[in-house]
């Protein structure tokens, strides 16, 4: 145990008792994240509502020493808020204000617990967006897209989170509280540490507030679906569609197990014969959109597809999307553990990354379920495994390692989008080199010389 009576009464003056949970029934749903083999049970759970609150429990943990793991939603997909070496969990869901909304100047100014999605509902309502669309909106919180550097679908058009993070009030490890950034688009003052913060997992300190870059939500967008009878060939068709000129602003693949499984889960009318789906979605002015499905769905075509479905209207369109949000929950309530991987490479290597997937299928009998972001390259093979199961969980965990060696040969990177949290550990030495690996030891260090950040995550 590393908190004490003393610690827990501190923690209750500073939040105030009703904002504590020591219980064990209460912190058993605080051991998990939406990873299937990772658990630990904290020892406290807190949830300020002002940043003085968690400067203040900071402080205490960099005092005292006991591990602090901050929590936003808890749906991260590599153990980042598992609080593996127990300790306090952070819960910053309480803290969930939009404070500004600049339309002119195209800034938002929000707290660590606003949801994603409740942020894109307030934005619509006057013709914004926040483009980073990680499949979680409904429950990841912007201090967990900020920490995890989230993706999704738009960042094939509209880059990932730190394309969008202009500042942030930042708790450091000694509980001093430090502004970074600015409101304005352009900012070149030193070091550029709002960038340095964006995806540190939680090791580095706390986000307490995050000034956001927006965009004018675009007017039109359409949707079309392409049918493969060949998931290689359906992963090539991104770059021919972005070599004739056309930049969708997403293009996602399904392959035919997620195809039958989500028709399992929910009958939505996809081609459950197809060995591919290839979602596109084309946004912009309503004539150049339309224009572009024509162009699409005649490079789909000519690319192999057995036929393009094009939705005739929003209803048709969220059917598709629905489909594809479901993607993750249709392969993880498929197997007692998934092995969700994230591996990245450059969209021209994407076939040959699915045909790796699909050869290590065939020889090791292991369902690896492919689903992911084909237009910017980022693939979820998914490894069905059971933990509990020794033998065929370390045959699974070899697999891993051979589709990460082989993304890492073609140039590739380990994660593109969920982070290495615990999940990745054992293989950040092999995408970094041990001079960068020691840097970023270094910097922990300087920044958290007790290590009660979030230890145990990136490294071992
Ligand atoms: C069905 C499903 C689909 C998903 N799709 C995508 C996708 O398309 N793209 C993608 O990128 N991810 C995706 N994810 C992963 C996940 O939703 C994202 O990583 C998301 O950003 C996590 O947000 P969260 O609030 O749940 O953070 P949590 O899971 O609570 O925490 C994530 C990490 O951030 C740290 N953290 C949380 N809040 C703070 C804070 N205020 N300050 C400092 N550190 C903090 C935590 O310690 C942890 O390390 C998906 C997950 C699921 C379950």
């Amino acid at each position: 145990m590393t908190l004490d009576r003393a610690i827990l009464r501190r923690l209750s003056e500073i939040v105030g008792p009703a904002n504590l949970l020591t219980e064990a029934e209460d912190l058993a749903a605080y051991a998990y994240d939406a990873t299937s083999r990772w658990a630990q049970r904290p020892e406290a759970v807190v949830f300020p509502t002002t940043t003085d609150q968690v400067a203040a429990i900071v402080r205490l943990a960099h005092e005292r020493r006991f591990p602090v793991t901050p929590r936003g939603g808890g749906t991260n997909v590599s153990g980042g808020s598992v609080p593996i070496q127990g300790g306090l969990v952070l819960g910053l869901a309480r803290m969930n204000r939009i404070l500004e909304l600049h339309a002119e100047n195209l800034v938002a100014v929000v707290e660590p617990g606003v949801v994603l999605m409740n942020l894109n509902l307030a934005l619509a309502q006057q013709g914004l967006l926040f483009p980073p669309d990680p499949q979680s909106a409904v429950g990841a919180t912007l201090g967990g897209v900020v920490a995890e550097n989230a993706g999704g679908p738009a960042g094939l058009k509209y880059g990932v989170t730190k394309h969008y993070v202009l500042g942030l009030e930042w708790v450091l490890p000694d509980g001093e509280v430090v502004h970074l950034g600015a409101t304005t688009t352009k900012n070149r003052t030193g070091y550029d540490l709002t960038q340095l913060f964006v995806g540190s997992e939680g090791t580095l300190g706390v986000m307490t507030k995050a000034i956001l870059r927006l965009i004018p939500k675009p007017p039109a967008a359409r949707t079309l679906a392409a049918v493969f009878d060949e998931v290689a060939e359906a992963g090539a068709v991104v770059s021919k569609v972005l070599a004739a000129g056309i930049l969708p602003a997403k293009a996602e693949l399904l392959d035919r197990w997620v195809i039958q499984r989500i028709e399992e889960m929910m009958p939505l009318g996809l081609p459950t014969d197809a060995d591919a789906l290839l979602l596109f979605e084309l946004d912009g002015a309503p004539e150049a959109v339309d224009r572009e499905v024509e162009r699409v769905t005649a490079i789909c075509r000519a690319s192999g597809a057995r036929n393009v479905l094009v939705a005739r209207n929003a209803d048709e369109a969220l059917r598709y999307w629905t489909a594809r949000k479901a993607g993750f929950a249709a392969v993880f309530g498929k197997a007692r553990t998934t092995l969700a991987e994230d591996v990245t490479v450059p969209r021209s290597q994407i076939p040959n990354l699915i045909r790796k997937c699909k050869e290590l299928e065939r020889a090791s009998g292991i369902t690896i379920v492919i689903i992911g972001h084909a237009g910017d390259g980022n693939l979820h093979p998914s490894i069905l495994t059971d933990a509990e199961d020794p033998e065929h969980f370390q045959r699974a965990q070899e697999l891993m390692h051979a589709i990460f060696n082989h993304a890492l040969a073609l140039g590739g990177v380990i994660s593109g989008e969920h982070g290495v949290g615990l999940e990745k550990r054992p293989f950040l030495a092999l995408a970094v080199s041990p001079r960068v690996l020691q840097v970023m030891k270094d910097l922990k260090r300087l920044l958290d010389p007790h290590g009660i950040m979030n230890p145990g995550k990136i490294w071992e």
